[in-house]
Parts: structure tokens; C-alpha cells; sequence
């Protein structure tokens, strides 16, 4: 009886979960979506805590379950209710990381298990007391989960700004060969002695960390959003594989999918920056070549425009693109944003939103900014059908957006973000960009199209800048 309640919670916190995540693609219903799903999941624990039963004996163990969900609750809690939106990718980062941990941990625990109830057998290795298929998860959970915390970390520190890219010559095969090592640490783990095979697995998992840590380090500028929703998809196998071994439906439900999530997130992100993902990991886009671009070239003067000259043109124009980047997160002025979009629209201007697919720090990143500002959903256009739209646009207004407006990414073949696709602003008939100084964005590189003779500069924080230019607007 109470098998089949547990196995009915597990339903409950699979399908919660199938339907949280189909909710969480429209900004409309994302919030219920992960409200849902969070409490199909608490279904699914609580039922596992409660009513798992093996050998007729149930987990016990409470102290140390509820402590341990205790400490981690107020930590999650408080993180999320402190962190700052700019700061949501790192969290997002680290959160996806403790994932990574929590499989390699879990696989570590089974291992130990079997090692224990073997290690005085000093004939035979792991081989005689596992089977392929048992040891296959189990160290496929060890190292994907372990690549995984050790990847996010690392993007974590480049997310805030605590590391910087770092490659060197022949990094490449370095770490072609500290996989293969890996590979081969966790088929001798198996194959070895049974005295000696938690040495080989421990070997296999601080291998797998370094390799975290190597395959992340050398990508920078433009491609980390590919790298982190790889890292996602990374801990989402992970944890399939501890579904697998705990014979866990809901874990390998959520593991799949998260998995599959991931992936699908991750080809999506290539074909936004027009790459194959070997050149993401192999390549250099970004990578070492991050900070500094091509060679440093003289680019002339800009001009600068005023707020109330701004004013003018905007309210006298027809079409408006608003082009959102990282600095509007920053600004925090998504609210201005949109009221400098209602009053535009009230003296009979048509305003749309050009969103990048990188704009930001996370995948989506423009669209939860401007969804929490409660933006109409069809104004935003995606980069294709706003770049059919910039010929017939009167002013482009870059709010904060710097690498995705660069045109370097077109014409400079020694530009690190060469390739990847951007907005194409400079076909519109005036580009008004606000940020606060000349400095580059991300990727490090200066942008041309602060010195094209269509472009003026409106310095100043987006938000002051957005809500003195409604002051203006309003007095014309
Ligand atoms: P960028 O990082 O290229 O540029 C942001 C600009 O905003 C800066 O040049 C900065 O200039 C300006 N800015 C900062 N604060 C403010 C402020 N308060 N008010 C006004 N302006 C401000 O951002 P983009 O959105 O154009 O491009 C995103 C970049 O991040 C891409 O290179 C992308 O690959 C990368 N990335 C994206 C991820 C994703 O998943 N979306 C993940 C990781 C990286 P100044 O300091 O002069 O004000």
C-alpha cells in the first residue's frame, strides 16, 4: 500500500514537473511553472523520506535528513531573497554546480557501499562484484557530476568577475589527454584489484575536477552562455544516473529532463552565435584572445547628444527600436523602460524591443527583465525579425547593449566575436546609445558603432538617463 502512494507522490512530482517546465517558457507563467514544479518536488521528497522502504525498513535517519535540509533551505533562501538580478547568472551558476556535487556525492556514497562490503576480499576486482551496467552509472555519475561542479564554479568565478580567462599554448590537447585519463582512471577502477579501487575512483573523480576546471577556464567572451547550458545539461544526466542507481523515477525523470533542457538550450545557444559546438570548446571565440580583440585601431571622435535633443527626435519619430543589454540589468531600469514606452507610444509612436539571444548574462536574461516590468510579450522581437525591421526604424535606442550591437562581429576577421550574429542598428536612420563611458562590454573588445556618424553617445546611468528623458518627453 504504501509502495504504490510512494510511487503515486513520484507520479505527482514527475508531471508537476513535465508542467512546470512547459509553463516556464512564457515569462506570463514562469513564476506559477516554478511553483509547481517545486511543489511536486517537495511531494516527491517528503513521500521518499517518509515512505521508502528497503528490506522492510524505512530510511530513518531524520536528524541528519532534516538538518541537512534545514541548513540548506535557510542558505537557499536567503541567497535568492539577496541576490541582486544582475548577479542572478552567477547564482545561477553555483546553484547548478551543487547539483553537479550532490550526483558525483551520491555516486561516491554507492561506491563506497560496495567497496566497503568488498575491500577484505583481496582476490578479484570491482568486476566480480558489480555488473558493467551498475558501475557504468555509477562512475558516469562520478564524473559528469564532477566535471559539472567544477565547470560551474569556475564560470561562477568568470560570471563575477573573480576569474579571468586563462589558456595557454596547447591547452587544447592538455586537456584531450586529461580526459582520456580520466577515461581510462575509471575503466582500471573497475578492473583493478578491489584493494585498490577506491584509490583508482578517488583518482577518477580529482582527474574529472581538473578537467572541469580546464575545459572552462580558456572560454570566455562571447561563449559562455554556450558553456553554461552545457554545464546544465551536464548536471542534468548526472542526476539520472543517481535516478538510475536508486531505481528513483522522479529523480531520473528530473535528471532527463533537465538533461535534455540543457542540450536543447545549448544548440539553440550555437545557432544564435553561429557556431558548432567543437568550435565552442576547441576554438578560440573569445578564449584567450577575450580581452584584447584585434589590434587596437584609432576610431576617430564620437559625438555626443543631448537629453533634450534625444526628446525630440523620439517624440517626432514613427518607429522606435529599444535595444536592451546588460547595463539596463544593471541600471535596474526595466520600470523606467517601460514608461518611456507608454509615453512614446501615447503621442503616437510605435515602439518594439530588439532582444539578442545573449543580451545579458543568462539565457532569457532581457526577457525576465522586461517581463518583471510587465512589457507586452509581442513587442519583443527576436534578432531576425528585428533586423528585417531596422531599415524602416526612425531611432534605435541602445539601452546598455554593447557586444551585441558590435559590428565587428561582421567585418573584423581577427575580432574574437567574429561570426556570431548581432542587431543590425545601424540600418535604422538615427542610433542614440546610453551607456556611461566609452568601456567595452564582455568580451572586452571596443565597438565601432559608437563612432559611426549615424550613432550619439547619451551618457549617463540607464535609469537617471531613462527618467530625465521622460521628464523632457513630457514637456514637449
Ligand atoms: P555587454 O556586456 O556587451 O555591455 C553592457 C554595457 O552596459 C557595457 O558596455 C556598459 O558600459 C553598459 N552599462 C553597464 N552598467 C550600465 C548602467 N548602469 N547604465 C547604462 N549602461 C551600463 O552587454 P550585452 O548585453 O550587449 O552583451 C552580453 C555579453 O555577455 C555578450 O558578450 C555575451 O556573450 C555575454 N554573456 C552572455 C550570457 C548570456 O547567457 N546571455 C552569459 C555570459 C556572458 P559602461 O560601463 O560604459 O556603462
Amino acid at each position: 500500500m504504501e509502495l504504490s502512494i510512494l510511487t503515486l507522490c513520484y507520479l505527482v512530482g514527475s508531471v508537476t514537473f513535465i508542467i512546470g517546465l512547459k509553463m516556464l517558457s512564457n515569462p506570463s507563467s514562469a513564476r506559477n511553472g516554478n511553483l509547481l514544479a517545486a511543489a511536486g518536488m517537495t511531494i516527491a521528497i517528503i513521500g521518499t523520506i517518509f515512505l521508502y522502504e528497503e528490506d522492510g525498513k524505512k530510511l530513518g535517519n531524520y536528524p541528519w535528513i532534516f538538518g541537512g535540509i534545514l541548513i540548506g533551505g535557510i542558505i537557499g533562501t536567503l541567497a535568492a531573497k539577496k541576490v541582486k538580478m544582475t548577479a542572478m547568472p552567477e547564482m545561477v551558476s553555483m546553484f547548478n554546480g551543487m547539483g553537479g556535487a550532490c550526483a558525483a556525492l551520491i555516486s561516491a556514497v554507492e561506491f563506497d557501499h560496495i567497496y566497503q562490503a568488498n575491500k577484505t576480499l583481496d582476490f578479484g576486482n570491482m568486476a566480480d562484484f558489480i555488473p558493467a551496467g551498475h558501475y557504468l552509472t555509477i562512475i558516469a555519475g562520478a564524473i559528469i557530476g564532477s566535471v559539472s561542479f567544477a565547470g560551474s564554479m569556475i564560470a561562477w568565478g568568470k560570471l563575477s568577475g573573480k576569474i579571468k580567462d586563462m589558456s595557454f599554448s596547447g591547452q587544447h590537447i592538455v586537456n584531450l589527454l586529461v580526459l582520456l585519463l580520466v577515461l581510462v582512471a575509471g575503466v582500471f577502477t573497475y578492473q583493478y584489484n578491489v584493494g585498490f579501487s577506491h584509490i583508482l575512483f578517488y583518482t577518477t573523480v580529482a582527474l574529472a575536477l581538473l578537467y572541469g576546471v580546464f575545459f572552462v577556464m580558456p572560454i570566455g567572451g562571447a561563449d559562455m552562455p554556450v558553456v553554461i547550458s552545457l554545464l546544465n545539461s551536464f548536471t542534468g544526466v548526472a542526476a539520472a544516473c543517481g535516478g538510475f542507481l536508486y531505481n528513483n523515477k522522479v529523480m531520473l525523470t528530473g535528471g532527463i529532463l533537465v538533461g535534455a533542457a540543457g542540450t536543447l538550450l545549448t544548440i539553440l545557444m550555437c545557432k544564435a552565435m553561429n557556431r558548432s559546438l567543437k568550435n565552442v570548446l576547441i576554438g578560440s571565440f573569445g578564449g584567450s584572445t577575450a580581452s584584447g580583440g584585434g589590434a587596437k585601431k584609432d576610431q576617430g571622435a564620437y559625438k555626443e547628444i543631448t537629453l533634450s535633443d534625444t526628446a525630440v527626435i523620439m517624440s517626432y519619430a514613427h518607429k522606435v527600436m529599444i535595444v536592451p543589454g546588460y547595463g539596463l540589468a544593471v541600471a535596474q531600469a526595466q520600470h523606467a523602460c517601460h514608461e518611456l514606452e507608454k509615453l512614446l507610444e501615447s503621442k503616437g509612436v510605435e515602439v518594439k524591443y530588439a532582444i539578442h539571444p545573449v543580451a545579458g548574462r543568462m539565457p532569457g536574461h532581457m526577457n525576465v527583465l522586461l517581463a518583471e516590468a510587465d512589457v507586452s510579450y509581442d513587442k519583443l522581437l527576436e534578432m531576425e525579425q528585428a533586423n528585417d525591421e531596422f531599415a524602416t526604424t526612425d531611432v534605435v535606442l541602445v539601452l546598455g547593449a554593447n557586444d551585441v550591437v558590435n559590428p565587428a562581429a561582421k567585418t573584423d576577421t581577427a575580432s574574437p566575436i567574429y561570426g556570431m550574429p548581432i542587431l543590425d542598428v545601424e540600418l535604422a536612420k538615427n542610433v542614440i546609445v546610453n551607456k556611461r563611458s566609452m568601456k567595452p562590454g564582455y568580451a572586452g573588445i571596443e565597438n565601432d558603432l559608437f563612432f559611426q556618424p549615424k550613432t550619439s553617445m547619451l551618457f549617463g546611468d540607464a535609469k537617471k538617463v531613462l527618467q530625465d528623458l521622460i521628464g523632457e518627453i513630457k514637456n514637449i
